[in-house]
């Protein structure tokens, strides 16, 4: 074997030989070398398991058909909904880091647990469509944390990637608004692009939390008369 290639084999080995990747919430040795949370993290996540609210993803805490949250709604438009863990301690923490920090690696380990629980629910999602930030936001954030998901989430899945969305219009930050208002606030913010065929796709709609859920609500509104087949949503953290 030549210098070169043994170079390059040791290099290609390097990774997890000489510095296995540290877990992307505490630091610690995440084991694998996969740059992903390590089994006590993700046990302090406490990802939601099934049955799921279909109308936000989130733990049913009833015996009705929709958590409590979603059963103060009209019906969500859409055919299912996904979310990974509730926006508390350690998940907030997390998510707080990947939207508002500039923790953009986090995007890697969120995209592993949903692709896992993709494969485990298969709902047969044809493409991932990130909701997008207004660009002044997208601009001073720095990056679109749903796109960075989606990204992942796409490589991870082999679902292609299609950012269909657009905002059409500016809206007031959503945090001061109560529950009424988000809805108003957001009516209409979003269009299809145009020259899209999306005749008799499944599409997921990824963004990274759900508050009242308003966001998606109005992102799915935009897939009215598009002849998608189904519309289910996924979020990093349900509030
Ligand atoms: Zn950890
Ligand atoms: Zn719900």
């Amino acid at each position: 074997m030549t210098v070169k290639r043994r170079i390059g084999r040791i290099l290609s080995a390097a990774p997890e030989l000489a510095c296995p990747f540290p877990c992307l919430a505490c630091g610690g040795p995440a084991g694998g070398g996969k740059n992903l949370f390590c089994a006590e993290c993700l046990a302090e996540l406490r990802t939601i398991q099934s049955p799921r609210c279909p109308g936000c993803g989130g733990t049913l805490d009833g015996v009705l058909d929709y958590c409590t949250k979603c059963m103060e709604f009209e019906k969500r438009p859409r055919n299912g909904a996904f979310a990974l863990f509730d926006l508390r301690g350690a998940g907030q923490q997390l998510v707080y880091a990947f939207k508002f920090y500039g923790r953009p690696e986090l995007a890697r380990p969120f995209a592993a647990l949903a692709a896992e629980l993709l494969e485990k629910e298969n709902p047969g999602i044809d493409l991932i469509i990130p909701v997008p930030l207004h660009w002044t936001r997208c601009f001073t954030r720095g990056y679109n944390q749903a796109e960075l998901f989606c990204e992942e989430l796409g490589r991870l899945t082999g679902i292609p990637l299609q950012t269909a969305l657009r905002r059409i219009r500016r809206t007031r930050q959503q945090a001061r608004l109560d529950r009424k208002q988000r809805f108003k606030n957001l009516s209409g913010a979003f269009a299809l692009k145009s020259g899209l065929d999306l005749g008799g796709k499944t599409v997921l709609l990824v963004d990274d939390v759900m508050t009242t859920g308003a966001t998606l609500t109005a992102a799915a509104a935009a897939f009215e008369n598009s002849g998608v087949s189904a519309v289910y949503t996924l979020v990093i953290g349900r509030r």
